[in-house]
């Protein structure tokens, strides 16, 4: 079928990612089309309206760095920001930047395939327009593709059931509702504590107990916004030379070469200030089981010391994995909401669900009368938006095939047999486990720079080599081999989906260090990639 229109880059999504993708695009005067499935700008914070949606990463830091202007003028209210300070922060990038015109919105792309006699990709979207560019960018997010378990009787269901990742954008109230929640990662641990404070009664259906550490949240001080700003060129220098891409404070001691008092009083000092900033108390807790251990019962012992009755406690302490392995969450009154009358926790490990029913949800145990409920269960991580596309590349070789038995990709930027497909945090690129703006940034930036270079060698395509990609395949595996991530069933080595493959997802070699090689494979001539 002849497209519709043809333009030099199609980039998909139009989150943090899409939006910062178009902005380089129109530096470089390419002419670009963005879809984007929602309504409006956002992506994953587009989506993620649910009751006490918030950044777990500090406002000042999970913002654009690009523009010195856009984070001058930028006033965040919060030390974390809610979901709709973030999204009424991207709309507002969009409107500075003019980026609407480009966009698409109430789009989704549903193929992209590589047309490799014409060099262009061929992008089909489901309102049935094609359209072909010859550099195609999924900036499709890494926590997109939300998770529906498939529960027997859900269909039959009376009442209203919503996902957190889906939300609705009419206010939900469940005031004197019996509301359930099905699900305790970070969107749990957030939504819990509100939904209890609406809800007639809260029934908390829990799997697998998670780490959470206080957030500490509260209005962000004028006076340490106007000085961070004044400086802050260099605190982002900084942040991207660490290991997640946020300034914390990095331990560079290991948890046994302090007394036991000494290693007490630093979990408290990190407890008291709150957040992620916690699992780096030692420099040894995500290699060392020993040293891991004395973290997590630290926060074992803070569990038991915030509810009340010993038996919830026990319940609510997670003992099946190492602390950080699994997203460590970051929480305001969790584990106290449990001390609340109107809340009750069902341990379905123990008891597992049976089905939904017409009036709620029946385990192995009891049923559970129910108005509504939210599922808070997580994603396709990091490689589920991809998959919801058809991407076929070189010989219609489909990337969902390719990837069957686990993501490959070099640099976790470009696959090869995929010429001009740009993938922004993709699998084997540090993503999830950073700040995820500054990797973003960091990837946008790099594919910009690499599109510049196309233009000044006058080539075709770059694309991957069969060689850098098995190599850096390996290089991923090997480095998370060092670590205690592969020990654990978490959506970061794809176990939350039944049939996918248990893969360590992301690259944990650090941002800093995974930056510096993203360079030396330009200065290097583009090591391991090849022009046409
Ligand atoms: P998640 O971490 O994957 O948690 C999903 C939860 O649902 C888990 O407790 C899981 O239990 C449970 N679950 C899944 N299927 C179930 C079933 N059939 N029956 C019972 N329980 C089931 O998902 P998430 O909480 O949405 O978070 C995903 C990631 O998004 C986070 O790790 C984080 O990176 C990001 N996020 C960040 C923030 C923030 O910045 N504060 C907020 C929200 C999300 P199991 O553990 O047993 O599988």
């Amino acid at each position: 079928m002849a497209p519709d229109r043809s333009v030099d880059a199609v980039v998909v999504g139009a989150g943090f990612a899409g939006l910062y993708m178009l902005y380089r695009l129109r530096q470089l005067g390419l002419s670009a089309q963005v879809f984007e499935t929602g309504t409006g700008v956002g992506g994953t914070w587009f989506w993620n309206r649910y009751p006490g949606a918030r950044c777990d990463v500090e406002s000042l830091q999970y913002s654009f760095s690009f523009s010195e202007e856009l984070q001058q003028e930028w006033e965040w209210t919060e030390r974390y920001p809610a979901q709709s300070e973030i999204l009424r922060y991207l709309d507002h990038v969009a409107d500075r930047f003019d980026l609407r015109r480009d966009i698409s919105f109430d789009t989704r792309v549903t193929s992209a395939i590589y047309d490799d006699a014409a060099k262009v990709w061929r992008v089909e979207t489901d309102g049935g327009t094609t359209i072909t560019a010859r550099f195609c960018i999924m900036a499709t997010g890494a926590l997109s593709a939300a998770r529906q378990p498939d529960i027997r009787g859900l269909d039959s269901f009376a009442g209203k059931w919503f996902h957190t990742g889906r939300w609705p954008h009419e206010t939900i109230d469940f005031t004197g509702q019996r509301v359930a929640v099905i699900g305790t990662g970070s969107s749990g641990i957030q939504t819990i504590p509100v939904v209890a404070k609406q809800a007639a009664h809260l029934t908390v259906f829990q799997r697998t107990p998670n780490f959470s550490i206080p957030a500490w949240n509260g209005k962000l001080d004028a006076a340490h916004q106007e000085a961070w700003k004044a400086d802050y060129a260099a605190h982002r220098v900084s942040a991207r030379d660490t290991r997640s891409g946020i300034l914390y404070e990095y331990s560079q001691r290991a948890a046994f070469d302090v007394t036991a008092e000494e290693r007490e009083a630093e979990f408290e000092r990190r407890w008291a200030r709150g957040g992620a900033n916690f699992v780096h108390s030692f420099n040894d807790i995500f290699v060392d089981r020993a040293a891991n251990d004395v973290a997590a019962e630290y926060v074992r012992q803070r569990i038991r010391a915030l509810v009340t009755d010993p038996m919830v406690a026990a319940r609510l302490s997670p003992t099946d994995h190492a602390i950080g392995t699994k997203r460590i969450c970051v929480d305001t009154d969790y584990f106290q909401t449990y001390n609340r009358d109107n809340v009750t926790l069902v341990d379905v490990r123990a008891t597992p669900i049976v089905e939904v029913t017409p009036s709620g949800i029946r385990t192995t145990e009891a049923e559970y009368a129910l108005d509504s409920i939210i599922f808070a269960t997580g994603y396709d991580a990091v490689t589920g938006a991809l998959g919801r596309i058809d991407i076929r590349g070189r010989d219609g070789i489909a990337l969902k095939e390719q990837w069957a038995t686990g993501p490959r990709s070099y640099l976790g930027v470009a696959v090869a047999g995929f010429p001009n497909l740009f993938v922004i945090t993709g699998p084997g690129s540090p993503s999830v486990l950073t700040n995820v703006v500054v990797a973003i940034e960091q990837h946008v930036a790099w594919t910009a720079d690499c599109l510049a270079e196309i233009a000044r060698r006058g080539a075709a395509t770059i694309e991957a080599t069969p060689d850098a990609q098995e190599q850096w395949v390996a290089h991923v595996n090997e480095v998370a081999d060092r670590t205690l991530f592969p020990s654990t069933n978490s959506w970061y080595m794809g176990a939350n989906i039944p049939g996918k493959s248990r893969v360590f997802l992301p690259y944990v070699g650090g941002f800093g260090n995974y930056s510096r090689i993203c360079d030396e494979v330009v200065s290097d001539g583009y090591r391991g990639f090849r022009f046409e």
